[in-house]
């Protein structure tokens, strides 16, 4: 008798190597359908926004290229998930559905209730891990709780065994003798009207084989630098591999795997503590989702309750500002238009205009994480709730509140020649190095001679620090002695 179709149900796993619901489905024998559903609804409050559509449109044409490769597709459905499964699992006589883990509060719920109502139906529903080096709940610490500071809890993480070895991609996809209806991927209308999203095809290359050649060419290239030149968003020093993990075109296991085989390969110091610090990265990424798992409120409230009674400001212009980068400190504004044009930003820029909105401005963290949300590629609910929350001090292991980024002297440190600032604010460009960061500061001859005019070519910053730096502090306190 011949075996009954599989479902292999894509989510946030948009690749065919290391895909475990895949290779399961394979190893189980039978025709294989592979499906996508669109179904934004089904995300609670935090539906993809308009940059990570964007990828998300050329991710799911590049997967789709990689299935017709093995004679297989991806069919295209929207609406509700469980009953496009049902009505899948039904029309195709299939005897399984598989799919790799979400860890989103919203969609752990909805799993659930699909995985039980495709069992009702006598289907084999599996989920399995396919996006993190250890799933949240195997690491606790000795009283069985989950952690809330990360350097004990990558130290649980790298005291357990490796992680797996990936699967590789599969020989062969068995196709089924028909294919269910598909829509178009367009009708998914996951890209813009008008076309703002040169500036994101630009800079990237979606999809899982330029995942794979982007992790080469920063093994090749930069992980030897990585200690010294991460925190640099002058120079290409990180891996850029953030969208590609968020939707899953690369795993956890392949980044750790080919990252351990390029070591073996090499010699030298360097490779081997960049190498560290950059797996460590990753381990960031598993704390995140270890804390969006235990503490599934985080996305929309403070971690730290004492956070709760924060004065924060309402104030819409400057929030603007921040957002347009036009808040007259360069290396924020650097940061903000950066993240306008291509969709993501460099870490240490994250940092420090996160420090500015939340505590510059004391505006509420939600406020620049919903911006993040819309504007990155790589927004994803784990990584931005804890990248915010850490910054605003509301959050685990959080920076502590009275350490308030000096978006000037830290312009200066990282950013030292201006050649970053200059490349996203050029209206600067012009201006010697002394005052990139600090054009208020340069002479007036100096300031014409570069051709800016500030509170006209570029704008007369809108707070002082000093003084906005002391409002925060007070802000704190007040919260701090009650
Ligand atoms: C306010 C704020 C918001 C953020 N929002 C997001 C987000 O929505 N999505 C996102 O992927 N990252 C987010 N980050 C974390 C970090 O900035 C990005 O992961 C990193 O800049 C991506 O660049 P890369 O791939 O070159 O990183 P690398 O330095 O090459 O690191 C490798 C990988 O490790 C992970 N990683 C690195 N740093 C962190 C970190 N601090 N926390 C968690 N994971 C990390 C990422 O998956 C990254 O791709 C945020 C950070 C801050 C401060």
């Amino acid at each position: 008798m011949s075996t009954s179709p599989a479902i292999v149900w894509f989510r946030q796993d948009l690749r065919i190597e290391d895909n475990p619901a895949l290779a399961t489905a394979v190893k189980r024998g039978g025709p294989i359908i592979p499906v996508y559903i669109h179904a934004p609804e089904e995300e609670g409050e935090w539906p993809a926004g308009a940059a990570s559509n964007v990828w998300l449109h050329h991710s799911l044409s590049a997967l789709d290229a990689s299935l017709q490769d093995k004679h297989s597709r991806l069919i295209v459905r929207k609406g509700r998930s469980q009953d496009i499964l049902e009505g899948l699992v039904r029309d195709a006589g299939a005897g399984a559905v598989y799919w790799n883990r979400r860890y989103e509060p919203a969609i752990r719920t909805r799993d659930e209730t699909v995985k039980t109502a495709l069992r009702d139906m006598g289907c084999d529903a599996m989920s399995f891990n396919g996006s993190l080096l250890f799933e949240p709940w195997e690491i606790e610490s000795k009283q069985g709780d989950p952690y809330q500071v990360f350097t004990p809890f990558w130290k649980a993480c790298l005291a357990k065994d490796d992680p797996a070895e990936p699967f590789p991609a599969p020989r062969k996809i068995p196709a089924p003798n028909d294919w269910p209806a598909s829509l178009e991927l367009d009708a998914l209308r996951l890209l813009p009207g008008i076309s703002w999203d040169e500036g994101i095809r630009e800079a990237w290359s979606m999809g899982e084989r330029a995942a794979a050649e982007q992790l080469i060419r920063f093994l090749e290239d930069a992980v030897a630098d990585y200690d010294s030149a991460r925190d640099r968003p002058d120079i290409l020093g990180t891996s850029r591999l953030s969208p590609h993990l968020h939707f899953g075109e690369i795993s956890p296991r392949q980044i750790w795997s080919t990252t351990q085989n390029h070591l073996a390969g090499t010699t030298g110091k360097g490779a081997a503590k960049g190498a560290e610090k950059f797996l460590a990265e990753l381990g960031w990424r598993e704390f995140s989702y270890h804390l969006l798992y235990h503490f599934p409120h985080v996305p929309n409230e403070n971690l730290r309750d004492q956070f709760n009674r924060f004065p924060w400001a309402d104030d819409e212009k400057a929030l603007r500002a921040w957002q347009k980068g036009m808040t007259g400190y360069p290396i924020v504004d650097a940061g903000m238009r950066e993240l306008w044009t291509t969709g993501w930003m460099h870490n240490r820029v994250r940092m420090i205009v996160a420090s500015f909105l939340t505590k510059d401005l004391i505006i509420h963290w939600l406020e620049g994480a919903r911006w993040f949300w819309d504007t990155l590629v790589d927004a994803d609910l784990a990584n931005n709730t804890q990248g915010w929350q850490w910054t605003a001090g509301c959050g685990a292991d959080a920076a502590p509140y009275f350490r308030i980024f000096n978006p000037v002297t830290q312009g200066e440190r990282y950013d030292p020649d201006g050649d970053y600032v200059r490349q996203w604010v050029p209206e600067l460009a012009n201006l010697p190095p002394k005052w990139i960061h600090k054009p208020w500061e340069a002479s007036e001859v100096e300031l014409i001679e570069a051709g800016v005019t500030l509170g006209d070519t570029y704008p007369i910053p809108i707070v002082d620090h000093a003084q906005a730096r002391e409002r925060a502090l007070e802000a704190y306190n007040a919260i701090k002695n009650k």
